[in-house]
């Protein structure tokens, strides 16, 4: 393994163990429940928007540390930041883990998780909390 690699590796096990924005938003705009079947990963997302922003993200899980990892990356990632953003970084989150593209710089931390793609059966837990994020934006748009 090389020392990114391990560096990556490490990054996925702090986040899995010590999770970001963990817990329920009570005044969330949209809760949505994702589950992975195959691997057992569940995850909840609250959103809270204000001005076109996602003012708070918070998200309740557990499952493989590739799952809640990702979740807890993301919440970090898209606290604060515009729908557009959102929707931006979704698109890039994305095409690395499934498309296999080489990971965007925008994803910080998130590059961690690019090996996923060659895991075909780790990409589901990997984008379980995106699907949920863009489900949330849809919803978000309906109302
Ligand atoms: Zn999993």
């Amino acid at each position: 393994m090389s020392l990114l690699e391990e560096l990556y590796r490490e990054a996925i096990m702090l986040h899995a163990k010590n999770p970001r924005n963990f817990g329920e938003l009570a005044d969330a705009d949209v809760v949505i429940e994702g589950r992975n079947t195959s691997c057992g990963d569940e995850i909840t997302l609250y959103l809270k928007e204000e001005g076109g922003r996602l003012a708070d993200v918070a998200f309740r899980g557990h499952g493989c540390a590739i799952s809640q990892s990702s979740a807890s990356m993301m919440t970090e990632l898209v606290k604060g930041r515009s729908i557009e953003e959102v929707r931006d970084l979704i698109g890039k989150f994305k095409a690395m883990v499934v498309e296999g593209q080489p990971p965007a710089p925008e994803l910080g931390d998130l590059r961690a998780l690019e090996g996923t793609a060659r895991l075909h059966s780790r990409v589901k837990c990997a984008t379980l909390a995106w699907n949920a994020l863009e489900e949330a934006l849809l919803k978000l748009e309906g109302k």
